[in-house]
């Protein structure tokens, strides 16, 4: 059985066990899907006069001089020289004083890992190993050797020695699951032969090929279930009544009432929200626009039209001072319909809460604009037309699941964080998409620049003029991957040292995600009153803040960032009449990190900026590193377009005639074994 546990069928020790049981590989059928990341062509070993420091080198080479060296802490550091026809360098294995013993000199050998600095040398640092034996089979050196992730005490070749014998003799036992006319479709491969040439192929045809069905079948298998999720959201709020009216008189005189004309973005989304009040079922829609594209009032219209078929509304926003800004917004615009507009957060008091509640229940109350507070228990509504969820990225499914029941509303999710199409259709496929890409007239461009450290002084002295004139200043301290508990106590030590050596004379705030909720709405409200002058803060600055009189956004350790997380900092200023500036601050930047701030300096629009770091850093940077959830693809690839629309269009012919997948059970299998996907803080 493929499901038998590996400790029942590999010959091995306990602790390669546990090795693998940490990557996620406990039966026989994990082991068979744990596929490369890489191959190696024999052809291409690195030459030691080429190792990089910044990739696993794999070179080709013989030991000479090998020996064990005894610290005085009781480490044992096993030492040598390693030659191949290039040079030399050496190598330092940690720990492994057998070693010596093992591996033969003046032999060919292959050595493969990172470079390090230790002992003030350059070394290869504990690298892994394998003897070049002649008359050794193809699994190591034929011509193209497939590279697994190692982790320490797991190498590459200790999972091709083992995984051989069982790619044999288990393969049969891998059954076909995708439907017939789907390989026939897409010229598929079938499973077993992709499983099998994925690890050890015949040949590079047959390689891409197997690539090629592995990939297709990751991004099917996503497509069915957001399709499914899509058909469910439709289908269980059957029988459904809650269908919209056009309310034109009334939409054209708010249109009106407006200081500006809408863009023709913002009127083609319009339209796209009103298709969907229309039918039959309710709505699913994300709204995407950059911060400032005017999202709220396309909400706000849409709201409207809801209200005037005498159906209630209700918006959620992921704190409450957005929400607040809403309600502030909303309240606004709508302020001649004479509605019942309500607010409701944490700060509300328990007694004023109960009241809106009730209102919300007995049907009195047009619109309630809030945070979580609006999914606790207890609440409830007569009759809910429409939920609005800004910034959804910041909610779960199962805040979404709750708005649903509450008599399956039509749901209109709004995010500022701009999401390439390949990758939205993918992690949020159960929804319709609706982009806004294109400005208000007359938005100036915030001028973006990568100040070099030499220039520190000036950008802050530039800061402290633009203070004396009134304007305010963010100043991002870097991300710091490892703990948040490092990350606050490094933008404490940056405030400190700001407040007493660079800017003694102006107001400094503090803002972390150690913080409390009201600790950090305090504090973004002082700065919205211009009580602070400088706002130093970790990446937990809220999204979509509206304060006009921030002139200036300076990012510490920007490289560490993702693109579309620097936009969405940078968007944070330019939102006044005053003109506004990105200062970019960095560490020593790879090729790579300098593509990346160039691109921050000579793009503005977020998609243009998300798209180069999909390419350039796959999907997890685009959030920031902390948000995961992006499903962890392995053989495909979230940028390739082709494929996705490919396997988006043949998921949705099966959900058409067979939603629930009861005459494709083996479909169905296999999509309960995908965990839920959504990206979440
Ligand atoms: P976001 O998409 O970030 O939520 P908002 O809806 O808050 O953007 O809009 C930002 C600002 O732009 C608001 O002050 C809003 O009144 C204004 N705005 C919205 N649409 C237009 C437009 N078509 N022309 C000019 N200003 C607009
Ligand atoms: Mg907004």
């Amino acid at each position: 059985m493929l499901n038998s546990n590996l400790a029942n069928i590999l010959r091995t020790t306990k602790k390669h066990l546990s090795l693998l049981d940490s990557l996620g590989v406990k039966t026989v059928k994990d082991i068979l899907l744990y596929f490369p990341r890489d191959y190696n062509d024999a052809s291409q070993f690195t030459k030691i006069i080429d190792i990089r420091t910044d990739q696993i080198n794999v070179i080709r080479g013989q030991l000479t001089n090998l020996f064990n060296i005894h610290t005085k802490y009781g480490k044992k550091i096993t030492r040598g020289l390693f030659t191949d026809d290039t040079g030399s360098i050496e190598v330092i294995w940690f720990n492994q004083p057998h070693l010596v013993r093992m591996l033969p000199r003046k032999k060919d050998i292959i050595l493969s890992g990172k470079v390090k600095f230790a002992l003030g040398k350059i070394s290869l640092s504990n690298p892994s190993y394998e003897v070049v034996k002649d008359y050794e089979e193809q699994i190591h050196t034929g011509r193209i050797v497939p590279v697994y992730h190692e982790t320490e005490g797991l190498s590459s070749k200790w999972l091709r020695e083992k995984l051989k014998p069982l790619v044999d003799e288990w393969i049969s036992l891998f059954e076909e699951y995708l439907p017939e006319e789907v390989i026939k479709e897409h010229g598929l491969i079938d499973y077993q032969t992709a499983i099998k040439n994925v690890h050890f192929p015949e040949n590079d045809a047959l390689l891409l090929k197997a690539r090629d069905r592995l990939a297709f079948d990751e991004l099917f298998l996503l497509q069915l279930k957001v399709l499914q999720k899509k058909w469910h959201w439709r289908s269980e709020a059957e029988p459904f009544s809650k269908k919209i009216e056009m309310k034109n008189d009334v939409l054209k005189d708010c249109l009106k009432s407006l200081e500006f004309e809408l863009t023709n973005a913002q009127k083609r989304v319009l339209k796209e929200i009103f298709e969907d009040l229309q039918q039959p079922f309710p709505m699913s829609r994300l709204l995407q626009g950059d911060v400032g594209s005017g999202k709220t009032i396309v909400a706000a219209l849409a709201a409207l039209n809801v209200i005037k078929n005498s159906y209630q509304v209700t918006v959620m926003a992921p704190t409450e001072i957005l929400a607040k800004q809403h309600y502030q917004t909303f309240i606004k615009v709508l302020s001649k319909y004479s509605l019942n507009i309500q607010f409701i957060a944490g700060s509300t008091t328990k007694k004023q809460k109960e009241e809106i509640i009730r209102q919300m229940k007995t049907g009195t109350v047009d619109m309630v604009i809030g945070t979580h507070a609006l999914i606790q228990e207890g609440i409830g509504f007569k009759n809910l037309g429409l939920a609005i969820i800004d910034e959804q990225h910041r909610f779960g499914v199962k805040q979404r699941e709750i708005l649903k029941s509450y008599g399956s509303p039509h749901l209109l999710s709004m995010t500022a964080t701009p999401i390439p199409r390949t990758l939205a259709i993918t992690i949020y496929g159960d929804q319709d998409l609706s982009i806004i890409d294109e400005m208000p007239k007359g938005r100036q461009e915030i001028l973006t620049r990568v100040v070099p450290e030499s220039k520190r002084m000036e950008a802050y002295h530039w800061v402290e003029d633009q203070v004396k004139k009134g304007r305010q200043t963010f100043i991002i301290c870097p991300l710091i991957d490892e703990s948040d508990i490092l990350e606050v106590k490094s933008v404490m030590k940056e405030y400190t040292f700001l407040s007493e050596h660079i800017f003694p004379d102006l107001k400094l705030g503090l803002l972390h995600g150690r913080l409390k909720q009201e600790e950090k709405d305090k504090i973004m409200a002082d700065f919205k009153d211009n009580k602070i002058n400088i706002l130093v803060s970790t990446s937990v600055i809220e999204v979509g803040i509206d304060v006009p009189n921030a002139t200036i956004m300076i990012i510490e350790g920007s490289e560490r960032f993702g693109l579309a997380q620097l936009h969405q900092f940078r968007g944070r200023v330019g939102r006044g009449e005053h003109k506004s500036y990105c200062f970019l601050f960095t560490g020593a930047l790879s090729e790579e990190g300098t593509t990346r701030m160039k691109s921050m300096e000579k793009y503005s629009s977020g998609f243009k900026l998300a798209e180069i770091d999909l390419e350039l850093r796959g999907p997890g940077e685009i959030y920031g590193i902390r948000q995961s959830g992006i499903p962890d693809l392995k053989m495909a690839s979230l940028t390739d377009f082709k494929t996705i629309e490919k396997a988006r269009q043949s998921a949705q012919k099966i959900i058409d005639k067979d939603p629930l997948l009861k005459n494709n059970s083996k479909l169905a299998e296999k999509i309960a074994e995908l965990t839920e996907i959504y990206i979440q803080d």
